[in-house]
Order: C-alpha cells, then sequence, then structure tokens
C-alpha cells in the first residue's frame, strides 16, 4: 500500500512480523554467525544476500536507511556517522584525484572548508558559485572534469532557498548529477527528487534526530541518473571494480549503482558507519518528525515576525517572511513551511550581540541547531570563525549574523526569552 510522509515516519523500515519487537530492535552486534564455511563462502561471493560485518550492513542501520529512503523516495540510502561524512561520500563516490566540481558557496561552514580545503587536498577542485548569479556565470563554471553540482535546500546559516529545479537543469545541461543537502527543510518539507535533484543528503543530527542525541548523515540516490550516457564521466560506475569481483556497478545493480558502490567501496575502505543504538535513537526522532516540523515552522513564522517589527533588529531573513527574497522560492519549494531556523542581525555592535546571547533564559547557546530546544549560535565567533571576512560574505554570512534556531516551546515563551535578553 503506498504510504504518506506521516505514516512512513512511523511505520517505514522496520516492519515487524508475528510476535517480533514492536519498536526497532538494536542489533549491537559487529558480527553474525554461520554454520557453515560454505554458508559464509556464498555471501562473500554475492550469490547471497545476508549480514556478516556490521561496517558493511547491519539490521538496525538497515532499517533506518530504509524509512529515510522512503520518506525521500529514493532508489537506496546510505547511513553515516555524520553529515560531514554523508557529504564527503556523497561527491567521493563520483569523483576522484583530477576531477572537479561545481557547488553552491551559499553551504555550510564545515561542508565549505572540506569541498574548498580538505578534498583540494586529495586532488579533487571545486569552484564555488553563487546562485544568484545568471545561467550563463554558472555555466562558465562547468569544466570537461566536472562530475557533479552541489547544494543545500536552505542553506545553514543564511536561510537562503536553492532554485532546486533550475540548478537540476544546469546540471543536466552539463550532464552531471545535482546533489541537494537536505537537512533543514527534511522531505516532510520538500523532497528535492520530486524537482530534479539526483542525489539528496542528510546530517541526521539536525531535525531528523531532533533531541541532539545522535551525530549521523544519510545519502539517498534517486535512482535517475543516467551514469551509462555519461560512461566516460563516470567510470567507478561504468567499469569494472577490480577490488569488488571484477563487478560493473551499473550493469549488476542498475538503478542500485550509485548506492552499491557507496556501501560495497567507500563504507568497505573507509568505514564512517553509525552505531545500531544511534540509529535506534535516530528512529526515534524520525516517528515524529512530522509533527515536530510543523511546530518548528509555525512558531519560526510568530517568532520571525515579532523580530521583524521590533525596534532593535536591524535584519531578519527568513523565507517565510513576505520581505523575504526567498518567500517565491520557498512558497514553491516548501508550502507546508521551510524549516525553524532564522537569521538575524541586531543593531549595535557585535558586543551588544554577545551581550544578548549571554542574557538568554532558556534558550541556549550550542553549536547545534534544528533540535526541539531553542537555540542561538553567532557563526563568525563560533562554527565558520576559520573562514576569513570575504570567505564568510561568500557562504552568505553577514558578520553581525545571529543564528536562532526555533524549537518547539511556547512560543510566546520563546519571545518572552528573547525580548527580555534584548531589553
Ligand atoms: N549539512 C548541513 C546543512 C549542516 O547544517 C551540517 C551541520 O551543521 C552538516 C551538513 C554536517 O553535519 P554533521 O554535523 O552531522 O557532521
Amino acid at each position: 500500500m503506498k504510504k504518506n510522509l506521516e505514516t512512513l515516519c512511523i511505520h517505514g523500515g522496520w516492519r515487524p512480523t508475528k510476535g517480533q519487537p514492536q519498536q526497532l530492535p538494536i542489533i549491537q552486534s559487529t558480527t553474525f554467525k554461520y554454520d557453515t564455511s560454505e554458508q559464509m563462502a556464498r555471501l562473500f561471493d554475492l550469490e547471497e544476500e545476508g549480514y556478516f560485518y556490521t561496517r558493511l550492513a547491519n539490521p538496525t542501520n538497515d532499517a533506518v536507511a530504509a524509512k529515510i529512503n522512503a520518506l525521500e523516495g529514493g532508489v537506496g540510502c546510505m547511513l553515516t556517522s555524520s553529515g560531514q561524512a554523508a557529504n564527503f561520500y556523497a561527491v567521493f563516490n563520483i569523483c576522484q584525484a583530477g576531477d572537479h566540481f561545481v557547488t553552491s558557496s551559499n553551504i555550510y561552514g564545515g561542508t565549505y572548508n572540506l569541498f574548498g580545503v580538505t578534498m583540494k587536498k586529495l586532488g579533487i577542485d571545486s569552484t564555488f558559485i553563487d546562485p544568484d548569479w545568471d545561467d550563463d556565470r554558472i555555466r562558465a563554471a562547468f569544466r570537461p572534469n566536472t562530475k557533479c553540482f552541489f547544494g543545500e535546500t536552505i542553506s545553514n546559516p543564511g536561510g537562503n532557498v536553492f532554485d532546486i529545479e533550475r540548478f537540476a537543469r544546469l546540471a543536466h545541461e552539463a550532464g552531471v548529477p545535482l546533489i541537494v543537502d537536505n537537512t533543514f527543510a527534511t522531505p516532510i518539507n520538500c523532497r528535492p527528487f520530486e524537482w530534479g535533484a539526483d542525489i539528496v543528503t542528510h546530517s541526521t543530527t539536525k531535525y531528523m534526530d531532533g533531541h541532539a542525541t545522535q551525530v549521523g548523515g544519510a545519502i539517498v540516490d534517486s535512482g535517475n541518473f543516467d551514469w551509462d550516457k555519461y560512461a566516460d564521466k563516470f567510470p567507478g560506475l561504468t567499469t569494472p571494480d577490480e577490488s569488488y569481483h571484477g563487478l560493473t556497478y551499473t550493469k549488476a545493480f542498475g538503478k542500485q549503482a550509485y548506492t552499491t558502490k557507496l556501501v560495497a567501496q567507500l563504507m568497505r575502505d573507509l568505514g564512517s558507519i553509525p552505531s545500531p543504538q544511534n540509529s535506534f535513537l535516530l528512529n526515534l526522532g524520525l516517528e515524529t518528525l512530522h509533527l515536530r516540523m510543523q511546530r518548528h515552522c509555525e512558531n519560526a513564522q510568530r517568532v520571525a515576525e515579532w523580530l521583524e517589527k521590533n525596534p532593535k533588529v536591524a535584519w531578519v531573513n527568513y523565507c517565510g517572511l513576505p520581505s523575504s527574497k526567498y518567500y517565491a522560492l520557498a512558497q514553491k519549494y516548501m508550502p507546508k513551511g521551510s524549516c525553524g531556523v532564522i537569521a538575524f542581525g541586531l543593531k549595535g555592535t557585535r558586543e551588544d550581540a554577545i551581550r544578548f546571547m549571554d542574557r538568554l533564559d532558556f534558550v541556549s547557546i550550542a553549536t547545534h541547531v534544528a533540535d526541539a530546544r531553542t537555540c542561538v549560535l553567532h557563526p563568525a565567533s563560533h562554527t565558520h570563525r576559520q573562514l576569513s571576512d570575504e570567505q564568510l560574505r561568500e557562504a552568505g554570512v553577514a558578520p553581525d549574523l545571529i543564528r536562532l534556531s526555533v524549537g518547539i516551546e511556547n512560543v510566546d515563551d520563546i519571545i518572552t526569552d528573547l525580548e527580555q535578553a534584548m531589553a
């Protein structure tokens, strides 16, 4: 039976049968037993499916991956131990030394650093584009060795909305897939595959978990990108992998090619798996994702409207406000609501912003976002402090930007706390 998102949040992934636990079991075991060596050999020869080592597959992790896959409408999903690992693997699965990719500059600071510094050390070059540039200027960033285009549905921390349909068109014109980090919108509010994105990533640390209990990531493949059509660009998927029985992923696995390579090659060799215990916690969060997202968006809308009218506030960026440059895009891609994260600046000095944050009561200063608890952060002095002023501006982060992640507490209490701290 076809199920709606709310039902998938509860019933996706783990489907207990007679006498099995109602709640997803935590299979906290590194390994799995077989009775004969022949049985085990058949697994290694890929003649039979089965679990043998948790780095490659684990029943708890697989059930949660299946739920996220169903929520995004993909054909395959792999969980990782963090959102950073998810974004690295998503790109590294199709890029090798000598390759290049194009990325929006409006992305999370950690991803900016991963792409702009660390991946360059591996010989993978990238070009940052401003999504506000016109099509021709963006097209000029693509090179013959470009392998993908990357952006965030709603950027962290700026809150800019990525025009998925437009960037999917530009990526496909260049014969490469569009990868979208859908962490802030979540599949409850936006399903990037419906707008042409090919691969979706998540930091499941954020709304999907929602209770600050685990750090995790996910990569979901739509199965829509035709790797064989551009076989020369993607030899890792379209030519035999000698380290994996000489199989050619696209021939042997069809629409599962990208995900199978992720697991069988990258996870096997690099090994950033989540612990089954963490996947269990993530699954608990996913069970209420649809309810929490609705409340986050309602609360954030009220708080953003209040901030906008407040004489102590210099500016507010929340794509749910009609005054936002991204309002029309938000209405198109996220008509039910976007997320709970608001960016704003106070009138006054940088010290005033810091004093405001220090005087908050239950609203906490935390290196975290997209959580049940309301929290604030000053990216220029916290998460993004490794970036220069120029890089900050490129990443859409004003030096006075305060990132307010509106939680699911009573909204009047949230506003009262902000008001007393501003006073
Ligand atoms: N992507 C986005 C949009 C994020 O906000 C973050 C972290 O804040 C990440 C990726 C990295 O995720 P993690 O902290 O789980 O490694």
